[in-house]
């Protein structure tokens, strides 16, 4: 996809504070981060969103949730993050290449705004 930001930042071509990468998946800081932790963890293969992406590609989600695992790990986050995949502009979704938020470092209220 020639014009998608997260397919542009997994291709290097604009930069991003990297925190994770390996074959599949890349990982970076949150722009505009919404808690001490926030992570965006993005498969390098461009689909719309998690819908899209477990129809399609259901390896390449399990290779996300152990990427997200690694990350969390990496991030010392360990089994107290929360994971957000936003899924259509309804919900919030501005960037249609899936990514999951991973959020830690202060409580979370609920329900989500
Ligand atoms: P969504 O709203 O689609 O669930 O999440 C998109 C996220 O991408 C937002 O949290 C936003 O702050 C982040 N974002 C948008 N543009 C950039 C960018 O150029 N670089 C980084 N690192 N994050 C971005
Ligand atoms: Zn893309």
């Amino acid at each position: 996809m020639a014009d998608c930001l997260f397919c542009k930042i997994a291709r290097r071509e604009i930069p991003a504070a990297l925190v994770y990468e390996d074959e599949r998946v890349i990982a970076f800081n949150d722009i505009n981060p919404q808690a001490p932790t926030h992570v965006l963890v993005v498969p390098k293969e461009h689909h719309a969103n998690v819908a899209h992406l477990s129809a399609d590609a259901p390896e390449t989600l399990v290779q996300l949730f152990e990427s997200i695992r690694a990350v969390a790990d990496s991030e010392g986050l360990g089994d107290r993050f929360r994971l957000v995949f936003n899924t259509g502009p309804e919900a919030g979704q501005s960037v249609f290449h899936v990514h999951a938020h991973v959020l830690g470092g202060r409580p979370m209220g609920w329900p989500p705004g």
